[in-house]
């Protein structure tokens, strides 16, 4: 089992396939991201080696993210030697969806569970300016691809910003109604050389269910009000599926973190909003033995912070989400 010095086991990975992507959403990253050239980022066997040596430590759910975790060359492969790895029990992926209605299909052959995608809004117009090219409608083909797959329960990710979608959360809320999907409302988190724009167009959690509230009825709670995972979940009356907001930045769930995270050039990231990391993938191109990997990853999750600073005006700066994978 990894153990952190405050006693949280560690045994949730997200790993970005790539820090690659075929959308330019503002919250995530600048418009003239650069990207990783491919020899600096993970190689597939290189990628079973460090999730053989997390899934010895304890680590047996994996969440794969990016960039754009779809677009990695050899993506099924990937996902079906991750699900073979002895001790790992759960594979996830969180997409933005508009290769699903290709991939879903293969990817859950190969051993995927569940995927997210992230849709902020159902407005064509809206949904290319917040990604700076999207067509929506390809999403909404790869999220009922996903689902005939049976990439179920669907999870659907919107980030709210302020001027750009915060009053669509009303018509993505009610799309709970008729589907058995959970609509998730995200608080926009600052990272890098983004963190102005992000400060200035977070929208609290409370602010959402307060809009959705007023437009649609009460929210019940699900679960006693719970955090299941990240998200505490509600109903609307009459739904089917359910809704979910993260309120990473208003009301942190720091101390029930069970994740560590590989980013997409082999750093063990501790924190998703601290810049501390251990790097995995220098030594194990230098020849590190298994024992010393385990050693590194031991070593690293032992000292997870234990939790972020955004209270304290303390941001992420080496890297924006598109590299870090969420
Ligand atoms: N490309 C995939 C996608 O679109 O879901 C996976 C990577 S993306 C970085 C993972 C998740 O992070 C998405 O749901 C995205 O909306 C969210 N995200 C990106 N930037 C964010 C930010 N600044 N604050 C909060 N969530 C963010």
């Amino acid at each position: 089992m990894a153990l952190d010095r405050f006693g949280r086991s560690i045994h949730y990975l997200r790993i970005s396939l790539t820090d690659h992507c075929n959308l330019r959403c503002v919250y995530c990253m600048p418009e003239d991201q650069t990207f990783l050239p491919r020899a600096e980022m993970m190689q597939d066997d290189e990628i079973r080696t460090l999730v053989g040596v997390c899934a010895e430590l304890g680590f047996d759910k994996i969440r794969l993210t990016g960039g754009e975790p779809t677009v990695r060359a050899h993506v099924v492969d990937v996902v079906r030697d991750i699900a073979h790895t002895p001790g790992i029990r759960q594979v996830t992926m969180t997409t933005n969806g508009l290769m699903l209605r290709k991939l879903a299909q293969p990817l859950k052959d190969a051993g995927l569970q569940r995927v997210n995608v992230s849709i902020d809004t159902l407005d064509p117009a809206k949904f290319r300016r917040i990604t700076r090219w999207g067509d929506v409608s390809e999403v909404w083909d790869g999220i009922v691809a996903a689902e005939a797959a049976g990439l179920t329960p669907v999870k659907l990710n919107a980030v709210v910003v302020r001027g750009f979608n915060e009053p669509d959360v009303i018509d993505l809320a009610r799309l709970t109604y008729e589907h058995a999907w959970q609509m998730r409302f995200i608080e926009m988190m600052p990272f890098g050389e983004i963190s102005d724009f992000q400060l200035q167009g977070m929208v609290t959690a409370q602010e959402m269910i307060d809009r959705i509230a007023a437009a649609l009825g009460p929210l019940e709670p699900v679960g006693d009000g719970e955090l299941d995972g990240e998200a505490r979940v509600f109903r609307l009356p009459g739904a089917v599926g359910t809704l979910g907001f993260i309120s990473s930045v208003s009301q942190p769930f720091c101390a029930a973190c069970t994740r560590a995270r590989l980013t997409a050039d082999g750093k063990l990231r501790l924190c998703l909003l601290r810049d501390q990391e251990v790097d995995l993938l220098t030594p194990l191109r230098r020849g590190a033995t298994h024992a010393e990997l385990i050693q590194l990853v031991r070593d690293g999750v032992w000292r997870k912070p234990w939790g972020h600073g955004l209270a304290q005006d303390e941001f992420a700066t080496n890297r924006v989400m598109s590299a870090i994978g969420g």
